[in-house]
């Protein structure tokens, strides 16, 4: 087993990578752009090593500093994560002629199946079944239309250099061939620097099923397949294994042909062989066709780890440092069911538009596998895939795993940027999906139904005004000292309302109509019911998890937080004001939350409280004083024991 490998990647994969060497007691390298200075995965490994400007172009996909990096820190293999350079050819030759292994297949196996034309002949002449279509070398358009008519319509066109769905175009009319040739070609010549083009019949009801494959360079096997048949756009959303509506007989047919194509480029390391299946009535042994091959570790891997027990990253490292396939196909099975679901900093609504921020709220479930790339505080940059998390579930049974899914969907907390976690809690609830009805047009067809949030959540935004008023943690605040009566418009952005103290945990929120809120027994109630929401605080507002998720950014930058301190014990200032009143004298014990001054600032008059329990030490500020942003006002000290 290699001593130390470096990891040419960023994100949860990256991080992944090194989970799977810490237990393997192999040492770790990171490298990382200026965007990922304080990255998680920078963090994680044992050494790290910078490669350049943020643009991809200018550090994760310069081969010659990852090479470099790694002979510099002794790594002696690379592992390369997907995207970025991990199905770059020229890539593995560096690596080898600088008397490093790369961790996955050969050069060779990756140019084989590079080039999606050239992977269908071969895999013609393999004995696998492909997609029926045109996949010859005259580009001619004319040709194209030609072959198109034979094919028979719909035609799915595909840039032979494509992935991640793009360069693709669904044409039904022989009238647009030539306007969808022509975006097709221009999209793939933008992308891949390639314009070429294949013809595919287009399957109608298409599942999207791929056969994870693993070898040793002469010998492969199968570790089942993955259904990612829930696709926006042609890009995975939600996958899981084993596929609904299986059986052991379309099983062996598909791990067969899988295994086939794997040995027959002498495939070493793990891959994934993507194929089109035929979902109009059931699956059938002669009703799937290969599309391509992945060469590398795929984003939803974890799936099949679920249902099987095995760590892939685990076999690649074995594999690659020349042990020979860890199991036989009779060796393997599966347990149970398992999805993943990926979370995005995307806009839905806006059409899946990838978005940015800074995370200032983020926390995962314990009870899914989770795998991330940021912590609480990180942002969302520009420069890459805006995947937040994946949230993997296993149970014994596909309905258990669903719903294991929905509830960590529902119990994720995202503050800080817009998020597809809405979306994923609907697809988990979609009534076809539930029954294992699934294929490629499910998503585009009830899309109006997956992103309408439905009516507004009045009991929501209640216990977010209590959020915004500082009121939302009684418990933590040494009990409901803080709720003294008052009545205050509390305002945001978007909004505002009418709050009403009446007593320790006891209050009025007026929005359109009065809502009564109650904080008893350890939780809340609006107008009579019991409320599950997580009331939470953070640096960009307040957020209301648990249900329809609510995010209120306050107006008044005071009332983001009620207590203003640092560690030091000093209560200061968060904007320039005047101090109307200090209410505690020194030597007084106070209380989490008691108020200890009033500060007048932007006309309104904001209440600081202790962050904790403790005695006075200095006061620094006397009423009448006008105080500097951050200038310290109060000072308190733990209570001496005894
Ligand atoms: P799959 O998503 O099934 O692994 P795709 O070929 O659709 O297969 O995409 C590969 C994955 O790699 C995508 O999820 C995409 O987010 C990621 N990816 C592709 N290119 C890059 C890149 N330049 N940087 C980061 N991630 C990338
Ligand atoms: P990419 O390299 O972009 O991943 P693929 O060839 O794997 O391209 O196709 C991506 C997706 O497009 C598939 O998962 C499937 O949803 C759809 N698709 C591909 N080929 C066909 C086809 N012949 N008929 C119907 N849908 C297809
Ligand atoms: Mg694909």
């Amino acid at each position: 087993m290699f001593d130390k490998i470096l990891i040419a990647n960023r994100g949860e994969i990256a991080c992944r990578v090194i989970d799977s060497c810490r237990r393997m007691g192999v040492a770790t390298v990171a490298v990382y752009s200026d965007a990922d200075r304080a990255a998680r995965h920078v963090e994680m490994a044992d050494e790290a090593v910078h490669l350049g400007g943020p643009a991809p172009a200018d550090s994760y996909l310069r081969a010659d500093r990852v090479i470099a990096a790694a002979r510099a820190t002794g790594a002696q293999a690379i592992h390369p994560g997907y995207g970025f350079l991990s199905e770059n050819p020229d890539f593995v030759d560096a690596i080898v002629a600088a008397g490093l292994v790369f961790i996955g297949p050969s050069a060779a196996a990756i140019r084989a199946m590079g080039l999606k034309d050239a992977a269908k002949a071969l895999m013609e002449q393999a004995g696998v079944p492909v997609v029926p279509g045109y996949h010859g070398a005259d580009q001619d358009p004319d040709h194209l239309a030609r072959m198109a008519g034979q094919i028979g319509y719909p035609v799915l066109i595909k840039a032979v250099a494509g992935g991640g769905g793009k360069g693709m175009r669904r044409v039904d009319d022989p009238a647009q061939f030539r306007d969808a040739l022509d975006s097709a070609r221009s999209e793939a010549q933008g992308a891949f620097g390639n314009p070429a083009v294949l013809i595919e019949k287009y399957i109608l009801q298409p599942r999207h099923i791929e056969m994870q494959v693993f070898g040793d360079g002469t010998r492969a096997v199968h570790l089942y397949e993955r259904d990612c048949s829930l696709q926006r756009r042609h890009q995975k959303v939600i996958e899981e294994a084993p596929a609904p509506g299986m059986t052991p007989e379309v099983r062996r047919a598909m791990g067969d042909a899988a295994v086939r194509a794997a040995e027959a480029i002498g495939y070493a390391g793990a891959g994934t062989i993507e194929f089109i299946v035929d979902g109009a009535d059931g699956l059938r042994p002669d009703g799937f066709w290969f599309m391509e091959m992945n060469t590398r570790l795929q984003v939803e891997h974890p799936v099949t780890e679920a249902i099987t027990g095995i760590d892939l990253v685990e076999w690649q490292l074995r594999v690659a440092s020349g042990e020979p396939l860890p199991a036989r196909q009779e060796d393997l099975s599966i347990t149970g069911h398992a999805f993943e679901a990926r979370l995005y900093a995307e806009d839905v609504p806006a059409g899946f538009l990838p978005a940015t921020g800074r995370l200032s709220h983020l926390r995962f479930p314990d009870q899914a596998r989770i795998e991330t790339g940021v912590r609480p505080g990180d942002a969302i940059s520009p420069w890459y895939d805006p995947m937040i998390a994946k949230l993997v579930t296993h149970a014994p049974t596909r309905a258990i795993a669903l719903r294991a899914l929905e509830q960590a969907l529902v119990d994720t907390e995202v503050a800080g940027s817009v998020t597809n976690l809405a979306f994923l809690t609907a697809l988990t609830r979609h009534a076809g999906f539930r029954q294992g009805e699934v294929d490629t047009g499910l998503i585009a067809r009830d899309l109006d139904a997956l992103i309408d949030a439905g009516p507004p959540d009045d009991r929501a935004l209640v216990l977010g005004v209590i959020g915004l008023a500082g009121l939302a943690d009684p418990a933590r605040q040494g009990g409901t000292t803080l709720w003294q009566p008052l009545r205050r418009t509390i305002a945001w952005e978007g909004g505002s309302a009418l709050l009403e103290v009446h007593g320790p945990g006891a209050a009025r929120v007026t929005l359109v109509q009065p809502h009564e809120v109650l904080w008893q027994g350890g939780r809340w109630w609006v107008d009579g019911d019991l409320c599950r929401a997580r009331i939470v605080t953070h640096a960009a507002g307040v957020s209301v998890f648990g249900g329809r998720v609510v995010h209120l950014t306050p107006l008044d930058p005071l009332a983001r937080t009620g207590a203003a301190e640092g560690g030091d014990g000093l209560t200061r200032a968060p904007m320039p004001g005047l101090v109307k009143a200090v209410h505690v004298t020194l030597g007084q014990q106070v209380a989490a939350g008691d108020r200890l001054a009033v500060l007048e600032a932007m006309k309104m008059e904001h209440s600081l409280t202790a962050a904790r329990d403790g005695v006075v030490a200095e006061v620094l500020v006397g009423a009448g004083d006008q105080v500097e942003a951050g200038a310290a006002l109060i000072r308190l000290e733990d209570q001496p024991d005894g």
